[in-house]
């Protein structure tokens, strides 16, 4: 399989370029070549695969022949070892947790996918290769511990100043090894620009690679999310229709790249905070990027969604297609925190202010399609925005157990304030 840079201006490359190098010369996110629809026979027994070989199914044609299929069977094996379970909120709402991994976030699979990858291709290896990320909260702490020991990789992780939560930043700041966390007086956005303008800096003397949902192998793996819970509610004979709640638009991306493989999924809507750059552009055609605003569902604070541009690909840039299949609603703090109590009131569930905007979402679609099964993804345990959950519900919530470990380490963290400090601190030798 071979990907293109969505700027059309560098070369098709493979699988394996396009995980080492994240980016395309031209600036470019990759895009796959092909896509193809799997069997039908795939999608009418596909209670009766195993959750890694569904993965392998979902995943082979986008690795190509560049990792061994027993390698790549092995790989799954240990990304997807954990549950993935839909559990219903009321007869029209599901909520498919997607936190019951090592560091109770969704993007545990992504970056333990990448991680494996990149081991892979850079085994045989002298360079060592540097992973450069920018983290919103959980990116940092599902990067930091998929690739923690991982040879051949040193992982860089730049998180704003204060606008992440206690846990998720001693989820990045404890590790030690091969990690390394910078934090930057600033929001989210800065640490992006930072990242991406040292992919560009000729005069950085390491190798780099990005981490983001804008790598190709912490994108896609994410598809499984969506097969998962097709698997689980097939039986149902309802049409599924997934709210994601959404920051730069990776997970929700990749469930629309699911659809394309023939999962039978009715409509997709992304709910974002109120960074609306997206429901902005759907309501009135303009797509305006802001700087992004702080919200209590901090994962989700873009202001200018990267992989927007790989979901308007999927649609052939048509702004009418796209609106057939995929709504788009924002809401603010005060309904997040509503919806919180009103999810718990009405079901006994405790949602996380991420997984309480997807519920809103559902809801919002469900106004007009009342007979649809919608499944919001919910994207984080609650424990990692203890604050705000306990606030907002008044309940005391059991820290879990690969939470506690991490609690009393003490933060290693090195204070920078522009992309001159990042740049001293990648060339030191
Ligand atoms: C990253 C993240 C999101 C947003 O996912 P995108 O793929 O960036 O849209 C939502 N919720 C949580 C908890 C996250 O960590």
């Amino acid at each position: 399989m071979n990907y293109y840079s969505l700027h059309h201006k560098s070369p098709k490359v493979s699988f394996k370029d396009v995980v080492v190098n994240g980016i395309a010369p031209d600036r470019g996110l990759y895009f796959p070549e092909n896509i193809i629809p799997l069997s039908e026979y795939f999608f009418n027994h596909i209670e009766y695969f195993s959750n890694e070989e569904i993965a392998y199914e979902v995943i082979q044609q986008f690795v190509g022949d560049d990792i061994p299929t027993e390698r790549l069977k092995q790989i799954i094996k240990e990304t997807i070892d954990f549950d993935f379970p839909v559990v219903p909120i009321n007869e029209n709402i599901s909520s498919l947790e997607l936190f019951h991994g090592p560091t109770m976030a969704f993007k545990d699979v992504g970056a333990r996918f990448m991680a494996r990858c990149l081991g892979e291709f850079n085994k045989d290896n002298d360079n060592q290769v540097t992973v450069l990320v920018a983290t919103s909260g959980d990116t940092g702490g599902a990067v930091a511990n998929g690739f923690l020991g991982v040879k051949g990789v040193d992982v860089v992780i730049l998180y704003p100043s204060g606008k992440v939560s206690d846990i998720q930043e001693k989820q990045l700041t404890t590790l030690g090894q091969n990690i390394t966390a910078l934090e930057v007086e600033g929001v989210f956005d800065d640490c992006q620009e930072m990242v991406k303008t040292a992919f560009l800096d000729n005069e950085i003397s390491r190798t780099l690679t990005s981490a983001n949902s804008i790598n190709v192998a912490r994108w896609l793996p994410q598809m499984f999310y969506f097969f998962f819970a097709y698997k689980q509610l097939k039986n149902k004979h309802k049409d599924l229709v997934f709210s994601v709640p959404s920051g730069n638009f990776g997970n929700i991306c990749a469930g629309i790249m699911a659809q394309k493989l023939g999962l039978p999924v009715k409509h997709f809507v992304a709910s974002t905070n109120v960074n609306d750059t997206v429901p902005n552009y759907l309501k009135n055609g303009l797509y305006y990027p802001k700087p992004s605003k702080a919200t209590i569902s901090n994962a989700m604070d873009v202001g200018n969604p990267s992989n927007f541009i790989r979901i308007q690909e999927l649609f052939d840039n048509d702004v009418n297609k796209l609106k057939e299949q995929f709504s788009s609603y924002a809401f603010s703090d005060d309904e997040t925190k509503d919806a919180m109590k009103e999810i718990k009131e009405s079901s006994g569930y405790i949602a996380d202010p991420h997984g309480a905007v997807g519920y809103l979402g559902a809801q919002e679609y469900l106004k007009n399609n009342p007979n649809t099964l919608c499944v919001f993804l919910e994207t984080a345990h609650p424990v990692k925005f203890l604050d705000v959950v306990g606030e907002t519900l008044n309940v005391t919530i059991d820290i879990p157990q690969q939470i506690q470990a991490i609690l009393h380490k003490e933060k290693v963290a090195k204070q920078i304030s522009s992309y001159d400090e990042l740049k001293t601190h990648l060339n030191l030798p």
